[in-house]
């Protein structure tokens, strides 16, 4: 989420009728192709660690929304452990998140509440942090880079998102948080992958797998994780901000499509490439509470896993 720039009052009838006029986004065909490979060494395995929320009225979340209904936005990491070590899919909220919502622009700074950072809660688990390769990043807005503040690890991200970061006025928060870490750039050198058109294999064995899905920010990505048993999720970042997005196929609202998403059209694209997939895995909106069902938390105490080989390194 980032820049709710309004300057039509809330309660404007404008705003509440013009939405709900509109319809969903006609249904794509689902996806009918093979499922890639994935094999997931035994012991991969997924968190999710919730370091707080945010507040947004459903009517800029999602078309149809309500503006007396206000919707908790998760900020929420989620650390894959894979024996040639570990990645954080975003960073969540940090310990300087208060800083960091000041940087918004004043009508974007939304009421927020923050639990527990990434840190904090990986040092209450007694987690190895040398097994920690980075933080693969979603996007580089505020709300998914705030917890690199106390993460002293690579950044994954492509150049497409790079130069985002680098240039837009939503890549302040990032261009603050960021200074002092190197930057891991990869590339999608990969084949295409369920209806994207290339693709980036982390560890070489399918279980995680980026795919560009730019419009929101130039070089936004869906993260696909398939998990030892068979599971498969898809980590979709703001492609859209709610799971209403993909069971009712809706877009953003209009405004806010055209101040947040850097390309809508292409937006919808890939909103429509995940809809189609929405029968085969668990579609995760970044900051949708519900979409992160059925992830386990971090344990009180993680188990001390082998450390990562040197010959073992992912791609
Ligand atoms: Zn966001
Ligand atoms: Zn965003």
């Amino acid at each position: 989420m980032q820049l709710l720039i309004l300057e039509i009052p809330l309660d404007s009838d404008y705003l509440v009728s013009y939405d709900k006029a509109m319809s969903p986004l006609p249904v794509p065909p689902a996806w009918a192709g093979p499922l890639p490979e994935a094999t997931p060494p035994p012991v991969m395995v997924i968190y999710q660690l919730p370091t707080g929320t945010y507040e947004t009225r459903a009517a800029f979340a999602v078309r149809g929304g309500s503006f007396r209904d206000k919707r908790l936005f998760a900020a929420t990491a989620i650390l894959v452990q894979h024996p040639k070590g570990d990645l954080l899919i975003d960073a969540g909220f940090g310990s300087d998140v208060a800083a960091h919502v000041a940087e918004l622009p004043r009508i974007a700074r939304a009421p927020y509440q923050a639990t527990k950072t990434v840190s904090e809660q990986l040092d209450a688990s007694g987690y190895d942090r040398s097994r920690l390769l980075g933080v693969l990043v979603t996007h580089s807005h505020w709300d998914h880079v705030s917890g690199l503040d106390g993460l002293q690890v690579p950044i994954w991200m492509n150049s497409g998102e790079r130069h985002y970061a680098a240039e837009d006025p939503d890549g302040k928060v990032f261009r603050a948080v960021s200074a002092g870490h190197e930057v891991r750039e990869y590339d999608f050198s990969g084949p295409p992958y369920l209806g994207f058109p290339s693709s980036f294999d982390v560890y070489g064995d399918g279980s995680m797998v980026v795919a560009p899905a730019g419009g929101h920010t130039t070089g936004s990505v869906v993260v696909f994780v398939t998990v030892p048993s068979g599971k498969r999720y898809a980590f979709i970042g703001d492609l859209t901000w709610q799971l209403d997005g993909i069971h009712r196929r809706v877009e953003r609202p209009l405004l806010l499509r055209k101040l947040a998403d850097s390309d809508p059209e292409q937006v919808r694209q890939g909103l429509l490439r995940v809809i189609a997939l929405a029968d085969l895995m668990q579609i995760v909106p970044a900051h949708d509470r519900d979409a992160y069902d059925g992830i386990p938390g971090l344990p009180a105490r993680l188990v001390p896993a082998p450390a990562p080989g040197a010959a073992e390194q992912p791609r």
